[in-house]
């Protein structure tokens, strides 16, 4: 906490106050901009918003429903988009894992495989749903270690896998599929890092059982808060808009399996109260369009930073499969630096106004923590390639607001840190 305020104080510091204290480098290389800046809602999200707020509509559901409400109309738009049946608009991907597993009959004490690398809410979901996660390694490419895969689907007795497309890095799905098909292994995929990204021509989040995408802020689509729920499964599409919220009001989805599926379970699954708002799905939707544009501009962004990184000593980025069509809303880079090496690394960036994250850190920061901060999981095996992995991985985010002589000016900090960081 101490540390993530002085990050924060010093980034936040104008250039000329800085020179008033006294506080340049000698290289006088300066970058201050908040790299978590997002872009603004579209207007036309904001007019359709401040409409329903006057119409004071801001629940999905009525009573004497009067045509469709906006996260129907979401949830179709969404399912359209990456080719799936079935779209479900709940609060948050976290609510949107948690309901995936409840759906596909996870109880508590069951074990559920899921990634090593991934971001909190992830493990978070599976102790919601009162199950131990078991971790598969990560390897150096940042991918799901499949050796480990097909051991811990063997020995775990998990009958699902929770896959996390961590930062936006695509495992191969159909090599996971295929582990997973012969240990008779349902796949969620956690997609908050890959919406519009695809493996093969298809879209992440279709390749499993079901996928869960986030509208939080820092993803690709920003409500502030929201999830939504893809699968092609009729129960597991009934289940999913019970669990979420609806009471019996479920005919006011227009994506939804026949009236004797929801007979199955409506009397049998919990209201779990996660629904979406009409206000927040009435921001979402006219961004689903902007989606192909903005994926372009991200992955843009992206090439000019690994470019410019690039150049830096002891780095390297993890070259992409060609199968891989991702959508960067973040870069990450490996660090062949040892421990004192790295914290003199992040303060010769922090110096220079550039908050760099690290996955390595002894304690959890800000939006960042890794496996070994999660006690709550009871099953924590050494898991050692998975940690000198993530000693040695950094992250960036990059906002579309950032341009290539940004991007030249990272580099550049970046290449001076680095080496400055390698003289001791
Ligand atoms: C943000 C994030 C989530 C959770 O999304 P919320 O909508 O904030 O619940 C899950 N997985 C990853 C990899 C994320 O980055």
């Amino acid at each position: 906490m101490v540390r993530w305020l002085a990050i924060n104080i010093d980034l936040t510091m104008s250039a000329s106050l800085r020179a008033s204290t006294g506080l340049t480098t000698p290289d006088g290389l300066w970058f201050g901009k908040d790299l978590s800046t997002p872009e603004p809602i579209p207007e036309e999200a904001i007019e359709r918003a401040v409409a329903l707020m006057r119409s004071g509509r801001l629940h999905r559901y009525g009573e004497q429903g009067t045509g469709y409400p906006e996260p129907s109309l979401l949830e179709q738009e969404y399912a359209a988009y990456v080719g799936s049946r079935y779209c479900v608009a709940v609060s948050s991907c976290g609510a949107a894992m948690f309901i995936a597993l409840k759906a596909l009959g996870v109880k508590a004490g069951d074990k559920v495989l899921t990634s090593t690398f991934t971001l909190a809410p992830v493990p978070g979901a599976i102790a919601h749903a009162g199950a131990d996660a078991v971790l598969v390694e990560t390897t150096a490419d940042y991918l799901t270690d499949l050796v480990d895969l097909e051991r811990k689907a063997r020995s775990s007795g998990s009958k699902v896998f929770l896959l996390s497309h961590m930062r936006g890095h695509i495992s191969d799905l159909q090599a996971v599929r295929d582990i997973c098909d012969r240990h008779g292994i349902a796949i969620i995929e956690d997609c908050a890092h890959t919406m519009g990204a695809k493996w093969d021509g298809r879209h992440t989040g279709t390749w499993g059982k079901v996928g869960c995408y986030s509208a939080q802020t820092y993803k690709h689509i920003n409500a502030g808060e929201g999830g939504l729920v893809v699968t092609d499964d009729d129960d597991v599409a009934a289940q999913a808009i019970l669990m979420s919220g609806c009471y019996m009001m479920y005919d006011q989805h227009i994506l939804k399996p026949g009236a004797e599926v929801f007979e199955r379970w409506k009397y049998v699954t919990p209201n779990f109260s996660m629904r979406m708002s009409n206000l927040a799905a009435s921001l979402l939707r006219p961004q689903i369009g902007q989606l192909a544009d903005r994926g372009r501009r991200w992955n843009h962004v992206y090439a000019a930073l690994a470019r410019e990184l690039g150049k830096a000593p002891h780095l390297s980025i993890p070259a992409r499969h060609p199968k891989e069509e991702f959508v960067a809303s973040s870069i990450q880079f490996t660090l062949d630096l040892n421990p004192p090496q790295i914290e003199r690394f992040l303060k010769e960036c922090t110096a220079r106004g550039l908050y760099v994250k690290w996955f390595g850190s002894p304690a959890p920061v800000a939006f960042t923590s890794n496996f070994e901060h999660w006690h709550y999981i009871h099953e924590s095996p050494d898991l050692a390639s998975s940690k000198a992995v993530l000693n040695q991985l950094f992250d960036l985010r990059t906002p579309l607001s950032l341009t290539d002589e940004d991007c030249v000016l990272i580099g550049r900090i970046v290449a001076a840190a680095c080496s400055l960081a390698a003289e001791i």
